[in-house]
């Protein structure tokens, strides 16, 4: 059993909190499989707590959504020279423009299909990784006008991305949006949606909210700023990774664990097997770092190397407690008793991000409708500098 509970309710609670605290409209970004949650059971939760959309970085992502049957309103931004706008405009999928090109790439394909093409115009305000380049910005925009006049698109909204790189170039980009917003007012176009924010400036930037605001991790409930846990931030993770022991052990002093024998019992004890292991997204480099899980309500660790597909755990003194199938769980919220994805993220020298999204595919991701804590998170007042977010 290798199981990642998704909760629902968490994911409602999480974008209502961002509505709450943007007063505009919410994007939930469901890029990669829903960071690793499943994009599909994110997408219904994510709308019932209050999201005007969802987004994808490529096209491919948000065709698997329609397919899945997800019918709200989708929003992807990544292309290729190949991309297939004739399928977006089919499907009703809104389309991030990135340079001329696709601007007139999509305009033909939306004639060839008889269907007006809807568009957001996507800046780049200083990330300096896609968008329309500010040298372009009044012949992109030009056309634009021209292809609203014409009624082959209608552009729904501009955005841009931040680089996370300190309040003032985070100043800096919101200037040149704002640019970029009057510039694209003089040529006639004033879309409904304007979104620089991301979750890392939406927690902590209120100055860069404008209209909408555009989550990722926070929707997941995880936080976007190094030096606040999700509970502060009045956000509850979604998901809850979990296992079960399938075997159980006791072993005398001297027995070498697992693969190289990096470690060896000082004492007697029982050790605990789960199936679970770095094809599952487990990191490898975990090995010896101090890991641990909860098992029985109890923190154990994790010892011996981790395999593809199963690691140790030294029970020791829950032995006589344990049976066959007692779950274990590897991370998921801290305010009930799991241990924190961060301990992983920090153990391995990266973000929350990297961790839940390299959650593998043999991992069944599980809808869970269980009522959160009564007392769910009082966020507090105080917010920080973003300084992790780098999705
Ligand atoms: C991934 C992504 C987001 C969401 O970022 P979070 O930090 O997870 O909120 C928003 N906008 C763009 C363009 C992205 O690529």
């Amino acid at each position: 059993m290798r199981i990642a509970e998704i909760s629902l309710p968490a994911v409602r609670h999480n974008v209502r909190r961002i509505k709450e605290l943007s007063g505009g409209q919410v994007i939930v970004v469901v890029k990669a499989d829903g960071y690793g949650h499943g994009a599909a059971i994110i997408a219904q939760a994510a709308m019932d707590g209050g999201a005007t959309m969802l987004a994808t970085a490529d096209l491919e992502e948000s065709l698997r959504l329609r397919e899945a049957g997800v019918e709200v309103p989708l929003l992807c931004w990544l292309h290729g020279p190949r991309t297939d706008f004739g399928a977006a405009i089919e499907h009703r999928i809104e389309l991030g423009v990135n340079n001329l090109a696709q601007l007139d790439a999509i305009a033909e394909a939306a004639r060839a299909a008889g269907l007006q093409a809807t568009v957001q115009l996507k800046v780049d305000t200083g990330l300096s990784r896609n968008g329309i380049q500010p040298s372009d910005w009044d012949v992109v925009f030009a056309r634009a006008a021209e292809l609203v006049a014409e009624g082959t698109i209608s552009v729904r909204g501009i955005f841009s991305h931040l680089a996370n790189a300190g309040a003032d170039a985070d100043r800096a980009q919101a200037a040149n949006f704002d640019e970029a917003i009057a510039l694209l007012a003089a040529h006639g176009v004033e879309p409904e949606m304007r979104h620089l924010a991301a979750s890392a400036a939406t927690l902590s930037s209120p100055h860069l909210h404008y209209d909408t605001v555009r989550i990722g991790v926070a929707a997941y409930g995880l936080s976007p700023l190094a030096d606040k846990t999700s509970a502060q931030l009045g956000l509850v993770p979604a998901m809850t990774l979990k296992s079960e022991i399938v075997a159980l052990r006791g072993v005398p002093a001297g027995t070498g664990v697992s693969y190289g024998y990096n470690h060896v019992c000082e004492t007697a004890t029982t050790l605990a097997l789960v199936p679970m292991g770095y094809a599952d997204g487990m990191p490898r480099a975990l090995n010896g770092s101090g890991a641990w899980v909860t098992v029985a309500g109890e923190h154990r660790p994790i010892v011996g190397r981790i395999g593809m597909d199963q690691f140790i755990v030294d029970v020791g003194p829950l032995a006589g407690r344990l049976e066959l199938g007692e779950p274990v769980v590897l991370f998921g919220d801290p305010e009930r008793g799991a241990p924190p994805v961060e301990i992983w993220a920090g153990l391995m020298r990266t973000i929350n991000y990297e961790i839940i999204v390299g959650i593998g595919p043999r991992v069944l991701r599980v809808p869970v409708e269980e009522p959160l804590a009564p007392d769910a998170v009082e966020p507090d007042e105080a917010i920080a500098e973003p300084v992790r977010s780098d999705a």
